[in-house]
């Protein structure tokens, strides 16, 4: 889609030059400055994001993409990612794997990446003191293996009344703190969406003042030692 290279170009940019703006030696108003055009860039890099997934959802154009991967090189790289705002908010972050998970699945990566990107996210943007953790279980039934992530948070948590709304599209528990964290709202939506697709089922739990879990069960196959190959990983 050409309209999305066009669009994130220029904010890649706007938001690389602000990084190295922040590296040179300002004075603390600057500074604080160079954060706000970081934060403002950083909430419309999500809203753009969003927002080109949605149309590609209803354009059709979102095929399911299976490859093989290791769960646990997934769950490095998010923390990775995560790692500046962990770190800015002063959060632990935890990888909680069962001890009987496969070295390498095949399922479809792109969405899974995505819907635990979103969730992480979003269990940091509401989450103030304590930490966030992934884990990850294997459930065997006779012919099949589901796997459990859980994305938890020690946050602000979510109101039993808003719980069935909030995999809504345009949906936000408080639109005035969401407002200032950014989002439109989307990102519930599109996740449970993807599960869907990907032949699973997502749920949540939660309660005021004592943060939330996500939970999503899909079913993932696990790729035989024989079959792996290191270099696609
Ligand atoms: P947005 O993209 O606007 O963040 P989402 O669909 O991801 O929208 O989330 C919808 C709403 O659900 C958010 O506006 C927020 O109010 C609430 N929410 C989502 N995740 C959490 C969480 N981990 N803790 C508390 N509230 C949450």
């Amino acid at each position: 889609m050409i309209i999305s290279h066009e669009l994130r170009t220029p904010l890649n940019s706007i938001l690389g030059f602000s990084d190295v703006l922040a590296s040179l030696n300002l004075d603390k108003d600057s500074l604080d400055v160079v954060a706000l055009i970081e934060k403002s860039g950083q909430s419309l890099l999500k809203l753009i994001n969003d927002i080109l997934e949605l149309v590609k959802m209803e354009d059709r154009a979102d095929k399911t993409a299976y490859r093989d991967f290791q769960i646990s090189q997934l769950a490095v790289e998010l923390s990775e990612s995560f790692q500046k705002s962990l770190e800015e908010k002063g959060l632990s972050f935890e990888y909680l794997p069962a001890t009987d998970l496969p070295d390498s699945v095949s399922g479809d990566y792109p969405r899974l990446r995505r819907v635990l990107l979103n969730l992480l996210d979003n269990a940091i943007k509401y989450t103030e003191s304590g930490g966030v953790t992934l884990s990850v279980n294997l459930k065997r039934t006779e012919e099949k293996e589901f796997y459990h992530f859980t994305v938890r948070d020690t946050g602000i948590g979510i109101a039993q009344e808003k719980h069935e709304d909030i995999f809504q599209f345009f949906t936000q528990v408080e639109p005035a703190l969401t407002r200032s964290h950014g989002g439109l709202g989307l990102g519930l939506g599109i996740c449970k969406r993807y599960v869907s697709v990907m032949g699973g089922r997502m749920w949540m739990e939660s309660e005021p003042g004592k943060g939330s879990a996500f939970h999503i069960v899909l079913k993932l196959n696990t790729v035989p030692k024989a079959d792996q190959h290191p270099s696609r990983i």
